[in-house]
């Protein structure tokens, strides 16, 4: 107790950074960032974009030493997860090539390390991989309608929920047009918007069931059985490993059988979000003087509203910037 009271007072002392992304590293602009990935992409051939996310991952329970290197507060367990992390993107990749995807698209999407997880030397050599921080849309960056379809791994449930590691990015809770979206969710949104289905889904059992009620039948693959959120039954990562190379390949031949279709929502997007209750109340007034944004009940609920999803994405991307610095 005394130490986090002491805790609160260094961070009451330090001085807060209210620079925009654009001062750090010259793009902050969604669209800029996906000219630059489609040029990379084959224009032919059956493109997969993969998030990897690493709460949901084989094994993987608690935040606060596997998912953070010891420089960022964790623990050595990191580099065992990161070697995880990349395997189960390796696996995805192999099941969906042997059912005819061509190109992949590996997107780092685990911001307590600043989204530079995935291991580039041991990943598939096929993948082209977006890792580091700041970088547009966060988990959707460089999305572009030439991709065919989007997989998820390691994701974690919604915040809320009894999940292992449950969250939302800085969120409390999110909805677009009255429906709750959980990370998965929202990659879904914004590639709906292109026509691009999100086909896969995996971490563990809360996930993968509120992930098929948000947007239906998708292929999923359960690491793990939730215990709470910092604990649970976990299967094998060989066998996760398996599971995912088939699921893959599945997803692949449903999707080019056009069996899978994008989450559809219509415009204007209403979008109501609560920020984290455990945000002190500067990170508040921040996102409050966001263009675009209004208040919508309480001191720490907004509303938001655009006829654009990568719009949406962006604005995901600026309350990031204001709770993740470098
Ligand atoms: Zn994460």
């Amino acid at each position: 107790m005394i130490a986090a009271l002491l805790l609160l007072a260094l961070a009451q002392q330090q001085p807060r950074d209210s620079t925009p992304p654009e001062a750090y590293y010259g793009v902050t602009e969604w669209r800029a960032a996906r000219a630059k990935l489609e040029p990379l992409m084959e224009a032919r051939g059956f493109t997969v974009y993969i998030i990897g996310d690493m709460e949901g991952l084989a094994a993987a329970v608690r935040n606060a030493t596997e998912m953070r290197p010891p420089e960022r507060g964790g623990g050595p367990d990191h580099a065992r997860f990161r070697l995880e992390l990349t395997d189960e993107i390796n696996a995805v990749i192999a099941g969906a090539r042997e059912a005819g995807a061509t190109q992949f698209v590996v997107n780092d999407g685990h911001g307590g390390t600043l989204f530079r997880n995935t291991l580039p030397d041991r990943l598939d050599p096929d993948a082209i991989l977006i890792r580091g921080y700041p970088k547009p849309i966060v988990m959707s960056t460089g999305l572009n309608p030439g991709v065919d379809a989007i997989f998820i791994v390691g994701a974690h449930a919604n915040a809320g929920t009894a999940g292992i590691i449950s969250h939302s990015f800085a969120f409390d809770s999110f909805t677009v047009n009255g429906r709750v979206l959980n990370e998965a969710g929202i990659a879904a949104f914004i590639g709906g918007e292109m026509g691009v289905p999100l086909a896969l889904a995996s971490g563990d059992h809360v996930l993968t069931a509120e992930t098929r009620e948000m947007l239906g039948p998708i292929e999923t693959v359960t690491t793990k059985i939730a215990m709470s959120r910092s604990a649970g039954a976990g299967f094998a990562p060989a066998r996760v490993h398996a599971e995912l190379k088939t699921a893959a390949a599945r997803a692949v031949r449903r999707v080019r059988a056009g069996a899978l279709q994008p989450l559809h929502l219509s415009r204007p997007y209403q979008v109501r979000f609560c920020m984290r209750r455990s945000y002190d109340p500067w990170f508040v007034g921040q996102v409050r003087a966001l263009r675009g944004v209004r208040p919508d009940g309480g001191d720490r609920c907004f509303a938001y509203a655009s006829s654009s999803a990568e719009d949406v994405g962006d604005l995901l991307n600026r309350i990031e910037w204001i709770v993740l610095k470098p």
